[in-house]
């Protein structure tokens, strides 16, 4: 059946996001596959604006304008924190709860104010999704998504990654994302077994259908 697929992904592709942080997963990812990463930005591609209600939607829109503009296959991730209590907030509008100066210590910091106002008990379960969609020139796509589960954990932890991490200890084990290195947060092991971060999970299941 994989050998039937016309969409094989090789080559140069755009990773279709202005978030450093992300730019920098992606590349990690993909470069080990012998990809040739160039990001939105470096190609001075716009930013669509994120109109979907939900995180496959809004992967889309980013994927489908950024393979049409650059004429090459286009990886885009949408992701975000959903805390359970907190009726999954801020999911989709993760990044905009930093508003336009990423102000991601805020963020953090309404999360926690947020949690107390209600009260929530503890432990503060958490979970972060990544849905990834690959889209080609002609317009076809792909699209896979990963989560992992976990609590929060104040102040936060860490200073590696971005957003989010330093209140993020996945399940099984007891730092967060941001005391984690990049290897361990999101590094694809080599006998297979499951990857730890979001992205790292929906990325294994692009390479399975799309690369190995
Ligand atoms: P968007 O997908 O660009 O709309 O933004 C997703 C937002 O979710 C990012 O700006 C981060 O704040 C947050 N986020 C997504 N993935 C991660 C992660 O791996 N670590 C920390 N924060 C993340």
């Amino acid at each position: 059946m994989k050998e039937a697929r016309a969409a094989r992904l090789t080559g140069r592709i755009v990773a279709a996001t202005h978030n450093r942080g992300k730019l920098a997963e992606l590349h990690d990812l993909l470069a080990p596959r012998g990809l040739e990463v160039v990001g939105a930005s470096a190609l001075g591609l716009a930013e669509p604006e994120e109109t979907g209600a939900t995180f496959a939607a809004n992967a889309a829109i980013k994927a489908h304008a950024a393979a049409r503009a650059a004429g090459l296959p286009a990886l885009a991730d949408d992701s975000g924190l959903c805390v359970s209590a907190l009726d999954d907030a801020p999911g989709i509008y993760s990044a905009r709860w930093a508003g336009g100066s990423k102000d991601f210590a805020g963020a953090m910091a309404r999360i926690e104010r947020e949690l107390k106002a209600l009260g929530a008990p503890l432990p503060w379960r958490a979970h972060f999704v990544s849905a990834l969609a690959l889209a080609w020139p002609d317009d076809r796509l792909e699209a896979f998504e990963g989560r992992v589960d976990g609590c929060l954990v104040f102040p936060p932890r860490g200073t590696s990654g971005f957003g989010y991490d330093p209140i993020f200890v996945p399940d099984g084990h007891d730092r967060s994302f941001g005391e984690m290195t990049a290897e361990e947060k999101h590094g694809l092991p080599r006998d297979n077994s499951l990857a730890l971060s979001h992205r790292a999970r929906a990325f294994q299941k692009l390479a399975r259908a799309l690369i190995d």
